[in-house]
């Protein structure tokens, strides 16, 4: 029995795991459900699934706070309940560290939608999950895709892999009117359909830049192992290439319902209900160079690997205070990996950082992004 404890329940990720806890049937049970404020979807949830624990915890976009107060001790109790096997952390931004950790440091199946997590605070989550025995399986498309190709080899056969990016709403368009555009234009992904602060990033390609620093955590590679394509169609979600110039890709409809079974299910796969990928609907996959001019973000993932330390914690936390100010209409759009980019070449980093040096990085990092261009 898949026993699952769901953080950021009332929100897209947490809508597609119910719909997989849902098919699941028998074989999965909702133990706890957690979101931040919205508490008549909670209840709902609670209706239909009767999940032992429940509570709104003030999950906020902008926070890498702690979980405050008794909402905490519930949160705390639901991942030490016996009943649970996994947690899926799927709370949006730097607010979803708190369960990550938690399911960790119990020894859990992390479950990790939330990539600010193993941005943040990667070696940290790595260390503790030693400790503990704890597995952490990807819930993101790309990684779950990379997690899945890597099982046709061994570590050391595996010469790099490779991070489809759907290229965003402005990929054909020149960087002139990019300049120009409004939050609803960059609000309108083309194939995904996903919370507000995660589609931003994928108009800005930052995104791919976190994506590139999670799999860096995540597969324990160094940013020359890890590129990046953009295929429009988003069919092909990663790749593999192996030492003997073999390429194992993983294809699926852009569905986060695929990824998020099998990080409940593997290494076993389970039936599903949902609709299925036919090879004849996309006869044609085409795949391109990002344009780094266009798209200046992809290059500061690489930029933080290679600082490494507090630095993923300074990016996140620029660009989450870049996306708000954007949305809000403070900032034009290519503010938003301008402040990224400048508060990442002012900060300064803390090479083996513990859960404060990482809070610290963090809440400098949004104070400078607030105040930028200073
Ligand atoms: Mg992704």
């Amino acid at each position: 029995m898949i026993g699952v404890v769901l953080v950021g329940a009332t929100g897209s990720i947490g809508r597609s795991t119910l719909d997989v806890v849902r098919s699941l049937g028998a074989e999965a049970r909702l133990v706890g459900a957690f979101s931040g404020s919205n508490a008549d979807g909670l209840a709902a949830i609670t209706r239909e699934f009767g999940p032992r624990y429940c509570a709104a915890i003030g999950l906020r976009e902008g926070s890498a706070g702690q979980v405050g107060g008794g909402a905490g001790g519930v949160l705390e109790a639901a991942i030490a309940d016996p009943e649970t096997t996994v947690v899926v952390s799927a709370a949006s931004g730097a607010a979803g560290l708190p369960a990550s950790l938690l399911a960790v440091r119990h020894g859990r199946r992390l479950a990790l939608a939330n990539k600010e997590s193993m941005v943040m605070a990667g070696p940290l989550l790595l260390r503790e999950a030693a400790r503990t025995g704890a597995a952490i399986v990807p819930v993101d498309s790309e990684h779950s895709a990379i997690f899945q190709a890597l099982r046709a080899g061994r570590r050391e056969e595996v010469r790099k892999v490779i991070l489809t990016a759907s290229g965003g709403p402005f990929r054909t368009w020149p960087a002139e009117r990019i300049a120009e555009a409004t939050p609803e234009e960059a609000l309108r992904h083309p194939t995904w359909s996903m919370g507000r602060k995660i589609t931003i990033d994928s108009a800005t390609l930052m995104n791919k830049a976190l994506e590139l620093i999670e799999a860096h955590g995540l597969f324990g590679l160094a940013p020359g192992e890890i590129e990046v394509v953009v295929h429009p169609q988003s069919i092909v979600h990663g790749m593999v290439e192996f030492v003997d110039g073999s390429v194992v890709a993983q294809m699926g409809k852009p569905d986060m319902r695929l990824p998020i079974q099998y990080a409940l299910s593997c290494p076993e796969r389970k039936g599903s209900s949902f609709s299925r990928f036919d090879v004849r609907d996309f006869a044609s996959l085409t795949f391109e160079a990002p344009d780094p001019l266009r798209f200046p973000a992809l290059a500061l993932g690489e930029e933080a690997v290679r600082i490494g330390g507090t630095a993923g914690a300074v990016l996140n936390a620029a660009n989450e205070v870049a996306v708000e100010r954007f949305l809000a209409g403070e900032i034009p759009f290519p503010a938003i990996w301008k402040t990224a980019e400048a508060v990442l070449r002012s900060a300064t980093f803390v090479s083996d950082p513990d859960l404060d040096d990482i809070h610290a990085a963090d809440r400098a990092a949004r104070e400078e992004a607030r105040k930028w261009p200073t």
